[in-house]
């Protein structure tokens, strides 16, 4: 993508009130820079051993978002200065993302991750584990992390219509969380879903993160 195609994407977005988490796994410092240089300082990353390797060569004040499994023991590396956290699927993983944070004397956003797709290989939680998860005496107690909403990842297919049902499915989700748990938290507002192939249909369906990765490099 040149200068003038990511401020056309920019504008889309922006016109939708939706952000762009540039997903710059696999591509090169070089083409993280160029990205940069149009504008773009929030990147995401789904290894942890890929993103220590990038953080250090870019700007200090470039976001970094965790988009994808993270293993609990992992935690610790990335906790001095991850942002968001996409990809929380258990309680453990919770847990040891808020006890990281304190060490660091910081707050760590973080986005419940469901399975929406069909496919077996997407992580991602079911809304009956996530609600006694958000219902256990444990939750109430961490106070270094922060649930700013949810994230999916939708079948990989050309089919449309399965597509924006699981998109709507994770949107049914965020409005009974955000009913049943976080109904005077305003900070609950993200829907992380949409990438290169389906960012619009998702936008329709009421994303706010769009994580799109080859459509930009
Ligand atoms: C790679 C990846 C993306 C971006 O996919 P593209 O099709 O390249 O836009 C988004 N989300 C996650 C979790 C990813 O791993």
């Amino acid at each position: 993508m040149n200068q003038d195609e990511y401020s056309h994407l920019l504008d889309y977005l922006d016109n939708h009130n939706t952000q762009l988490v540039a997903v710059s796994k696999t591509r090169t410092i070089d083409q993280l820079m160029r990205l940069y240089s149009f504008g773009q300082q929030t990147f995401g990353e789904n290894r942890v051993q890929e993103l220590l390797q990038k953080v250090n060569q870019l700007p200090d004040h470039v976001q970094w978002h965790m988009i994808g499994h993270l293993q609990s023991n992992k935690v610790k590396q990335i906790a001095p200065f991850i942002s968001v956290i996409h990809s929380v699927d258990s309680f453990k993983l919770l847990k040891e993302i808020d006890k990281q944070a304190k060490i660091n004397n910081r707050t760590i956003d973080c986005l419940l991750q469901f399975k929406i797709a069909l496919e077996d290989t997407k992580h991602g939680l079911n809304v009956y584990t996530a609600e006694d998860i958000l219902s256990d005496s444990a939750f109430t107690k961490l106070e270094n992390c922060r649930i700013i909403g949810v994230m999916g990842m939708a079948t990989f297919t050309s089919n449309k219509l399965t597509v924006r049902k699981e998109f709507k499915k994770l949107k049914s989700i965020f409005n009974q969380l955000k009913s049943d748990f976080f109904e005077h938290k305003p900070e609950f507002k993200e829907i992380s879903m949409g990438m290169s192939g389906d960012y619009k249909l998702a936008i329709e369906e009421g994303s706010t993160m769009v994580r799109i990765g080859s459509l930009l490099f």
